[in-house]
């Protein structure tokens, strides 16, 4: 295999560590913004945050940086290692050299307003307060995927920056058949009512402290290292690698439906430990993170989900809750169970099952081609979201809060974000089908170590190295594999 030794390569890797303390510096100042930093600090951070962003630009576009990246590139008999890291570098190049400036910093500006807008618009539920602002954010992603060029479609350029190498008729047959086969499953799923009765659970009211403790002894269970990770708490949970020595998680505390916190947990670890098992090799280099959206969300789906949310698991947990919150004692695992795979079809994506999950991102992906070929006119959208949500998910937002304005993707500039979500559901199933049936022997034995393994030595240990699609067919012999997916949810689903 080998790792580093090409010279070139070497010296590429030394001037890179550079660029690589740039992105450590702005990723802890970016956690540091969500968890500890006072309100008042927001706008010196960002000017620091933005000021780092221009100077690792300029670092990385130097003549003598790309010339050696393009002089190394053209080199036979490189490892995979040297490969992957060139061919990391050689994507972050040519992205950054094709977006003029002007469009980055217009983009960059008209985000920061469009987001105080949306935020007031979501509060009063009142679309045309955003609408001028989608407008041109809309306008200005068209003229990104102009500047970033496609071959058959301008969406194709947005969700190539997202994922690596997705095209818009990857997504188109993706999408097509899970709408299909989804509202298969939920039809059936509405007709036998057992998976969507709801639980007195729901609406339990918990101590914090009790559910911080629960929550850091599941992680106990699950193998998160302390010695190199965190647990923190802020309004929006994430994951903030920092290197395989330092990565963070954070959770939140609503108080009631534990679940939420519970699941949101153990899906951040997901993602925590892709980072914390990639291989020390790779640590500074430009292939030492998770390569893509929608495979990280593939292993935060997969803790969250295809182990979390099994009869397997809630027998592994129930000792934990019951002994730190203490309401659950009286009901039993199968109880617990279906309690944690409650399918509910709503408006809202963010509090959607796993079942009708992908219905959400669906819709999205919908609208976010037609807004982009010129299909659908913004003003349109609130009207066009609503009759699409009736008929995905058969239920109609109650107002644009709840409907087209939920989001805050757009607002931050981002379109052709929302397919990563569905592929990460994806690649979770595929991960659990690849395992084997095995898997819930697995979680019962409570010893997660060979699961763990199985994920470092399939996915995580390589890093950046393999671009998705194919990391992808090298560990698991297929692309994204929707039927995967759909055989998962139509077992899972059958019965409650
Ligand atoms: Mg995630």
């Amino acid at each position: 295999m080998g790792y580093f030794s090409d010279p070139d390569v070497l010296e590429i890797l030394r001037q890179y560590r550079r660029l690589w303390a740039i992105s450590h510096a702005s990723a802890l100042m970016g956690w540091d913004s969500e968890t500890y930093m006072p309100p008042g600090g927001a706008e010196e951070r960002g000017v620091a945050q933005a000021e780092l962003a221009t100077l690792y630009q300029e670092l990385l576009l130097r003549d003598a940086f790309t010339s050696l990246v393009e002089k190394a590139s053209r080199k036979e008999g490189l490892s995979e290692y040297e490969r992957g890291a060139l061919r990391v570098l050689n994507r972050e190049i040519s992205i950054m050299r094709r977006l003029p400036p002007r469009l980055v910093y217009e983009l960059s500006r008209e985000a920061q307003e469009a987001f105080q807008a949306w935020r007031e618009a979501r509060a009063r539920s009142d679309f045309g307060l955003f609408r001028p602002h989608l407008e041109r954010l809309v306008q200005l992603n068209i003229e990104r995927a102009e500047a970033l060029g496609y071959d058959d479609h301008p969406y194709d350029a947005l969700l190539d920056l997202h994922e690596e190498g997705l095209r818009t008729r990857d997504a188109d047959g993706l999408f097509d058949y899970l709408g299909r086969e989804l509202r298969q499953i939920l039809e059936r799923v509405r007709e036998r009512g057992d998976c969507m009765a709801g639980s007195p659970l729901e609406s339990a009211r918990y101590d914090q402290q009790a559910m911080e403790r629960v929550n850091r002894r599941v992680l106990d269970l699950l193998g998160y290292p302390w010695d190199r990770a965190r647990l923190d708490v802020s309004p929006h949970p994430f994951t903030q690698g920092l290197g395989v020595g330092d990565v963070r998680i954070t959770t939140r505390y609503e108080g009631f439906d534990f679940k939420r916190s519970l699941f949101s947990t153990i899906h951040e670890f997901g993602h925590a430990l892709y980072e914390l098992q990639v291989d020390p090799e790779l640590r500074m280099t430009p292939a030492g993170d998770g390569v893509s959206l929608g495979v990280h969300e593939g292993q935060s789906r997969f803790w969250e989900n295809v182990v979390g949310r099994t009869r397997a698991f809630a027998r592994l947990v129930k000792p934990v809750l019951d002994g730190e919150l203490g309401f659950t004692a009286q009901y039993s695992p199968d109880e617990l169970y279906r309690y944690f795979v409650l399918v509910r079809p709503g408006a809202i994506r963010t509090e959607a099952d796993e079942l009708t999950y992908n219905l959400h991102i669906i819709l999205r992906y919908e609208i976010e081609k037609l807004l982009l070929e010129g299909g659908l006119r913004v003003s349109e959208l609130p009207e066009a979201w609503n009759s699409r949500s009736e008929e995905l998910l058969g239920v109609r937002p109650a107002n644009d809060a709840d409907g087209v304005l939920q989001d805050v993707h757009w607002a931050h500039g981002s379109m052709g974000y929302f397919p990563t979500y569905t592929l990460g559901n994806i690649v979770a199933a595929m991960m659990g089908e690849a395992y084997g049936p095995g898997l819930e022997a697995s979680i019962g034995s409570g010893d997660l170590e060979p699961v763990r393994v199985f994920l470092r030595e399939r996915v995580h240990r390589w890093g950046a190295t393999y671009a998705p699609k194919d990391l992808l067919r090298r560990s698991f012999g297929r692309e994204y594999h929707a039927p995967a997916l759909v055989s998962y949810l139509g077992d899972k689903y059958s019965r409650c």
